[in-house]
């Protein structure tokens, strides 16, 4: 099992939100030379370092002046805004869906920190999802080869307590749709609506219909949104007319659910469920990840779990392998949200 680049990981930091503002919060979070140092606010002096491939400052920065104070440093050229994310990394994942390589985006982090913002974005701040859907159809009417026939498909899912729901189908089936395995596919989702798409206007109404089900599915089932996973699938094809030859590849684009530690513990019913399916899930992934990462530096890796969890069975085809793998580990800048921070970057890290 190899990966061709190994697994790539982005940090992002999002701005300050209005509650942490309120408290007076201080910056905990600095980049420098590529670095994201994180200093821990109860015990000063005490900092890690985390080197990831990337790493996106979204405010007019702080650093460490002199005396070891976060100081703002007005260092607008960091700030990474959402198209210099897209380019970074959408463009890459669009590159290998043409050469039909498999690709698949992650966003991990606690609730709020910046997840959707970089997946799906807001209003006129688009997300990668959105701005790989255009760029891949202005892509396609560009290509003026008559000879290629070209075919793209939808499908949003959502996967909460292990149950996978279909974000594109307004009616629910009891106990989720079944995940099957065959020997052509592997893991599938049995009945899922796959929507062939002729236009970015197309894909755009279909996200905001999934977008609005999710909604009213976590309300019906009493649980926040935060805690299910939502993965956009495209499948691309490319069909070589005067040749026996198609090219096909699936793009992932996986909005993880909030990886706040579940206080698994004190909960009961419902609640405990969800926390369990969230942590067996998230878990899974990571320990997915890096045993692809360590396939990547050559060790030998005899397991890769990917049958732990729907989420990595649904993702085995575009994890490992030939398939490009990118996570960005979103996080908060706060003091108050430091311990979560930590933690959210100690998993990217082991992605690396
Ligand atoms: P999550 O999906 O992780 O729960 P969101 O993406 O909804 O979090 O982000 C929470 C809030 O922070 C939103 O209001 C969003 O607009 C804002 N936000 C997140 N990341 C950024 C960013 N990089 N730049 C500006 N605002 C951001």
């Amino acid at each position: 099992m190899t990966n061709i680049d190994g697994v790539k990981v982005a940090v992002r930091v999002r701005p300050f939100n209005q509650r942490e503002t309120e408290a007076g919060s201080h910056c905990v979070i600095s980049m420098t030379c590529g670095c994201t140092i994180i200093y821990d606010p109860k015990n000063q002096g005490h900092e890690r370092t985390f080197n990831f491939d990337l790493a996106y400052w979204s405010h007019d920065g702080f650093v460490k002046d002199k005396d070891g104070l976060l100081v703002p440093n007005g260092a607008s050229s960091r700030y990474a805004d959402q198209k210099k994310v897209f380019c970074d990394l959408g463009e890459g994942v669009l590159k290998s869906a043409w050469q039909g390589y498999n690709a698949t985006l992650l966003a991990y982090g606690q609730t709020g920190a910046g997840k959707s913002y970089s997946m799906i974005g807001y209003g006129a701040n688009r997300g990668i999802i959105p701005i790989i859907c255009e760029e891949l159809f202005q892509a396609i009417k560009k290509s003026q080869e008559k000879k290629i026939q070209y075919q793209v498909t939808f499908s949003m899912l959502e996967i909460y307590n292990e149950q996978v729901i279909d974000l594109l189908s307004k009616t629910k089936k009891k106990g989720g749709l079944k995940v099957r395995e065959n020997q052509q596919q592997g893991f599938y989702v049995d009945g899922l609506k796959l929507v062939p798409c002729e236009s970015y206007a197309q894909i755009e109404r279909l996200m905001e219909q999934g977008v609005k089900i999710r909604t009213t599915a976590s309300t019906s089932m009493n649980a926040t949104s935060s805690r299910s996973h939502v993965v956009i699938t495209i499948h691309f094809k490319q069909i070589f007319l005067e040749e026996d030859l198609t090219k096909q590849s699936s793009i992932n684009l996986v909005d993880l659910a909030g990886s706040e530690r579940q206080k698994v513990s004190g909960s009961e019913g419902d609640r405990l469920r969800e926390g369990t399916c969230v942590n067996l899930s998230l878990t899974t992934l990571g320990n997915v990840i890096s045993a692809l990462a360590e396939a990547a530096m050559g060790k030998k890796v005899v397991y890769i779990p990917y049958r732990d969890s729907v989420l990595t069975k649904l993702l085995q085809p575009a994890l490992g392998g030939n398939s490009r793998t990118i996570m960005i580990a979103a996080i908060s800048p706060a003091d108050i949200c430091y311990e979560e921070t930590l933690s959210t970057l100690r998993y990217a890290e082991r992605a690396k």
